[in-house]
């Protein structure tokens, strides 16, 4: 076999030859993602080389970088998952809590957009020689409307294809036997290499073993609140609204949009930027700066950065009834025992039911019957 730097030679040779893409004509010649698919095949030439050209037809017909979330914009909240830092090694660090979107009704689409949007964006925030991202997902509040099979593998199915390599952890947190049962019917699509860098942790003290591990104090401290004020029924308005920033003269009252330094670093620069231009309404054009694609925060966070006021759209009173009932479920189900597993990885023994788990999925929130098994490592 070759050895490896030839056969990063010999891709990108191959690759040269395609149509540059209009927004970024390096992205497959960089030294970065030849390797990345290299490495996600394994280093099998022939596979990688198909792999990243599917990549690039993606890329052109989507244009991931002026991507936005309509969903967000229209319905403030729509999704809560954010950048809120970076962690010790610099990777983007992503938090998601259920209980602060404005909807608990996902489809496969509105996910892949705004997952899509907001690793763009973190990308942009990556330091040269980073190229993994941390996902916190905090599972309060979370329903099978919500997240499903259907849509974790629609998701997961984007970032095995067109991102590989890009995965550094998911920390779950709060899981409830809803996670669980979409966790083990979408562990049998994914590779092991991914599935293992899902970790569930439950207990205090591990989750301030792995936080400590990862996180800065700043950052470790940041999302220690925010995940206790999500916990709170009924949720704050403060929390329910994070995009906004803690009201003037609060002090040092908890800002949900992010720790600290990501506040200092990313949203007042985008701030002053924003004051600056004298239209920064649009997301292509007025964030293009210089060629280059500036860092976007999430779209309502971005919103009131450029000085709108960006409000909550309350729940309908058949939405409210919806979410609180498949709480109570969830609820039910964690006091029954369902909720028992312990740190570390949930297990697929003796799983039963549909998709492969014991949770009653209607038939069109569970993987569809067609669906391959994702074979390249997130
Ligand atoms: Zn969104």
């Amino acid at each position: 076999m070759a050895d490896k730097s030839e056969m990063i030679r010999e891709l990108k040779e191959r690759v040269a030859q395609l149509e540059p893409l209009e927004d970024e004509p390096d992205f497959f010649t960089s030294e970065e993602t030849i390797i990345r698919y290299l490495k996600s095949r394994d280093w099998k030439l022939e596979e990688a080389e198909r792999m990243l050209m599917d990549t690039v037809e993606y890329r052109r017909r989507t244009r991931p970088l002026r991507l936005d979330c309509s969903f967000c914009h229209s319905r403030p909240g729509f999704h809560s998952m954010r950048q809120v830092g970076h962690d010790e090694a610099g990777r983007p660090v992503m938090y998601a809590n259920f209980a602060q979107a404005s909807t608990h009704r996902n489809s496969a689409e509105d996910a892949v957009c705004h997952v899509t949007y907001l690793i763009e964006n973190a990308k942009r925030s990556m330091a040269l020689g980073i190229s993994t991202w941390v996902f916190v997902m905090d599972c309060t509040g979370m329903t099978l409307s919500s997240c499903n099979p259907k849509l974790a593998y629609a998701v997961s199915n984007v970032l095995s294809n067109h991102y590989p390599e890009h995965l550094g952890t998911v920390i779950c947190l709060n899981h409830s036997p809803v996670f669980h049962g979409v966790w083990k019917a979408i562990k049998q699509f994914v590779p092991p290499q991914t599935a293992a860098k899902v970790k569930l942790v439950r207990s205090k003290a591990k989750i301030a073993e792995v936080f400590s591990k990862h996180f800065s104090p700043e950052l470790a401290a940041w999302l220690k609140e925010e995940i206790a004020l999500n916990k709170q029924k009924p949720l704050s308005k403060e929390q329910l609204e994070f995009w906004n920033p803690p009201s003037t003269g609060s002090g040092k009252a908890h800002d949900p949009r992010g720790c600290p330094t990501y506040v200092s670093e990313y949203l007042e620069p985008f701030k002053r930027e924003c004051g600056k231009q004298r239209n920064c309404d649009g997301h292509a054009e007025g964030d293009v700066t210089s060629g280059e694609f500036r860092y976007l925060p999430h779209p309502n966070v971005a919103d009131c950065l450029r000085g709108h006021v960006v409000r909550a759209v309350a729940l309908t009173p058949e939405e409210k009834r919806e979410r609180e009932h498949a709480q109570e479920v969830v609820e039910a189900k964690s006091r029954d025992g369902g909720g028992e597993v312990e740190d570390g990885e949930v297990g697929t023994e003796g799983a039963i039911g549909g998709n492969g788990c014991d949770l009653d999925i209607p038939s069109d929130l569970q993987i569809p019957p067609t669906a391959r098994p994702l074979t390249a490592p997130s």
